[in-house]
This record gives structure tokens, C-alpha cells and sequence, in this order.
């Protein structure tokens, strides 16, 4: 249920914070605990009487290694299905199966890619 409260948070921030303005990008990030399509319908049952376009895009994941500093980005193909998977469900098992490309450190920080970001169009 945790897409609806999002998608309610998602337009109350359309609503309040851009109010008058009718279309938007919504930025999701690719470490995120969310069903996508569902929090798609969701919202779009939210702004259903609202005269509001989205469109959606997804943000990649960068993360940042904290014992050599090399930024990479979370690349989903170097992963399995299940562990892409796990990391849907529960993104800190990224620490068990990402490691930095450099020092093959598992010490990051994701500094890019969690979330959900409105931005007018
Ligand atoms: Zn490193």
C-alpha cells in the first residue's frame, strides 16, 4: 500500500507546491521500494480530476565509494534477476552485491537514485 500513500504525497505536492501549473515529470529513482506500475495507476487516479499530465522517468542509481571516491552508477544487467530483485525489495542488500568497480569495495554511499522527484514541465 505503500504506492497509494506515495502517489497521494506525489499530487499533494502538485497540488500545493505547483499549483496552477498542469504538467510534470516525475523522477523516480531506480533504488526504489515501489511497485512502478502500480504507483503509476495510483496516481493517475489521484489526478484524475485534475486537469495535470505526467510523464515518468526513471533516475539511475549513482553511487559513490567511500574508500577510493570512484562514482558508478548501478548497472541492473551486471545483476541477476533475483538479486535485481532483492534489491527492489530490500535496497540495502545492494551492499552485498555491488561492489565498486574500482577497489571492489562494498563501502558506497547512493548518492543518486533513491526517491521521487516532481518537476514542472
Ligand atoms: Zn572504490
Amino acid at each position: 500500500m505503500h504506492e497509494f500513500s506515495l502517489a497521494r504525497a506525489t499530487k499533494d505536492t502538485i497540488v500545493n507546491k505547483y499549483n496552477g501549473l498542469h504538467k510534470f515529470i516525475i523522477y523516480i529513482g531506480q533504488i526504489q521500494q515501489i511497485d512502478i506500475e502500480l504507483f503509476k495507476e495510483a496516481l493517475f487516479e489521484e489526478i484524475r480530476e485534475l486537469n495535470i499530465d505526467v510523464v515518468f522517468e526513471e533516475i539511475p542509481a549513482k553511487m559513490k565509494c567511500n574508500v577510493c571516491q570512484y562514482v558508478f552508477i548501478y548497472d541492473k544487467n551486471s545483476l541477476n534477476s533475483e538479486e535485481q530483485e532483492d534489491i527492489h525489495f530490500l535496497p540495502e542488500t545492494i551492499y552485498i552485491y555491488l561492489r565498486c568497480p574500482n577497489c571492489k569495495s562494498n563501502d558506497f554511499t547512493i548518492v543518486e537514485g533513491r526517491g521521487i522527484f516532481v518537476k514542472p514541465l
